[in-house]
């Protein structure tokens, strides 16, 4: 078949780059991936050169007349009504090939078009790295749409490149930051000039075309898990994207391209961002069997902290949806139980030698006050440790005494050999000079029971000999202070 087009400025692009987007686009083909056909390649004269290279040009075909990206819908002239006629028609013909019912002009119905496109789009970037490729730049203005098919196919491949010709531990991360790009086209272009009054955070949260684009290129993984990732992800954005729609009347009109630029969500976070989150559902992927990887979600938080520096505080308050993420041991032996009478425990889920650290105490906060979930740490000074040593139940007979580290927090110490299930109880006069907040009588069952919790400053004399080892240093030097 002969393909005429209509007079055009001799353009081109270097003979070795049309030949590598022909070579795509043959690869695509050939494995069913929807793109534009390849159809051939020219070699310019000698006299067009570029850097001593020979030009040329490639011949795709597409099985569409007019060319049409599909980011008219999304960011370009179709989203305004009435301006474009062109535009509106080509929305509407894609509405209607989705099954779109609506109105052309509400947002609802712009957003569920945009869905059914994202879902169609992460299947594609999927079926993209599963052909072999890796490089797209997956802008919503390279794609475009066949009718007859009903299927979305892939433009612009002279930046693709082949993973075969890659290291094999590099394939994997090509393919994730394909996912990466994607997932980040489609949210930044919610922040583009022109639409930002067009889309609500209401309704973008309610039809979450990412959540749509990551069940395109995920289909088994487990619905809820995708939809928390996109949320993160949103989380991300949202600030910037609020920034700019606050200044929108002066960016539009206004503002230099570089300015704009300054507002832009910070990219790198995004991408690294994304792939750490995606990464698990990945490694259950069918991808991840033809790219296997012997990389662990740690070794990603660790290029990820390489890379981001100072960011990475951010990224992991973003990582844990907006709480600072807790030391996470792996070899934690003690988990929170609940008990039948007397509610909330912590109980060892492994033995521990007389002497071994229980818990490390790490500090979440520092107050001038105390209340029921603080530890005294001096004097004045309250704290609150991180993890589970404010659920630790008291007992006139603890298990647990206290020894002070290096950063001031209280480690948990095992004061005689703890058995596996085991409650792990402590004495709260072990770190409290006064107890003021259990006004009860004790319960803990122990024989040497006191009834009344009371602080180190009233234990009786035989009990805080015992407890010298194991108690909080401060408390000796507080009673040193009052015997003065
Ligand atoms: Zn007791």
């Amino acid at each position: 078949m002969i393909a005429y087009s209509s007079p055009a400025p001799v353009g081109g692009i270097l003979h070795e780059r049309a030949l590598l987007e022909y070579e795509s686009a043959r690869i695509l083909l050939q494995n069913g991936v929807p793109s534009t056909l390849p159809f051939m390649v020219i070699q310019y004269g000698d006299k067009y050169q570029f850097n001593g290279k020979r030009m040329g040009v490639v011949v795709n075909l597409s099985p569409e007349r007019d060319s049409i990206r599909l980011s008219c819908i999304q960011y370009g002239k179709a989203v305004h009504r009435g301006i474009d006629a062109e535009a509106d028609a080509y929305f509407d013909k894609i509405r209607t090939s989705l099954g779109v019912k609506g109105k052309p002009e509400l947002e609802t119905t712009r957003l569920q078009t945009i869905n059914l496109l994202a879902r169609k789009i992460g299947k594609l970037i999927h079926d993209f790295s599963a052909a072999g490729l890796y490089r797209y730049s997956s802008e919503w203005s390279n794609f475009e749409y066949d009718f007859k098919t009903e299927e979305v196919f892939l433009t612009d491949l002279d930046s693709t490149l082949q993973l075969k010709d890659i290291p094999a531990a590099l394939r994997p991360l090509q393919v994730l930051r394909d996912l990466g790009t994607a997932v980040y086209r489609l949210v930044v272009k919610f922040g583009f000039p022109s639409v930002l009054d067009d889309y609500t955070l209401t309704n973008l949260l309610r039809f979450d075309p990412l959540t749509e684009l990551l069940v395109g290129y995920f289909p088994n993984a487990p619905y809820d898990e995708v939809e928390a990732i996109s949320k993160r992800l949103w989380q991300c954005f949202t600030p910037y994207w609020f920034l700019l729609k606050k200044h929108k009347e002066a960016i539009w009109t206004d503002w230099s391209r570089s300015r704009r630029q300054s507002y832009k969500m910070d990219h790198d976070l995004f991408y690294i961002l994304t792939i750490t989150l995606v990464f698990p559902l990945f490694k259950d992927s069918s991808l991840f069997q033809l790219y296997p990887s012997t990389l662990t979600i740690d070794d990603m938080l660790q290029k990820a902290k390489n890379y981001l520096g100072e960011r990475y505080e951010y990224f992991l308050y973003l990582l844990n949806e907006g709480k600072m993420p807790h030391q996470q041991s792996v070899e934690k032996g003690y988990e929170l139980t609940q008990f039948h009478k007397k509610g909330e425990g912590v109980i060892a889920t492994k033995p521990f030698k007389k002497g071994q650290i229980v818990m490390v105490g790490k500090f979440v906060k520092i107050s001038g006050g105390n209340h029921s979930h603080a530890a005294q740490i001096a004097k004045n000074v309250w704290a609150i440790h991180e993890g589970l040593t404010h659920k630790v139940n008291h007992s006139c007979e603890p298990n647990i005494g206290i020894h002070v580290n290096e950063t001031g927090a209280h480690d948990f110490i095992a004061m005689k050999d703890i058995a596996k299930g085991d409650e792990i109880v402590i004495d709260y006069a072990l770190r409290n000079y006064q107890v003021e907040h259990f006004p009860g009588e004790c319960r803990c069952g122990s024989t040497q029971c006191r009834v009344k919790i009371t602080g180190w400053k009233d234990l009786p004399i035989n009990k805080k000999e015992e407890y010298y080892p194991w108690a909080a240093t401060y408390l000796l030097e507080l009673e040193k202070e009052a015997s003065h």
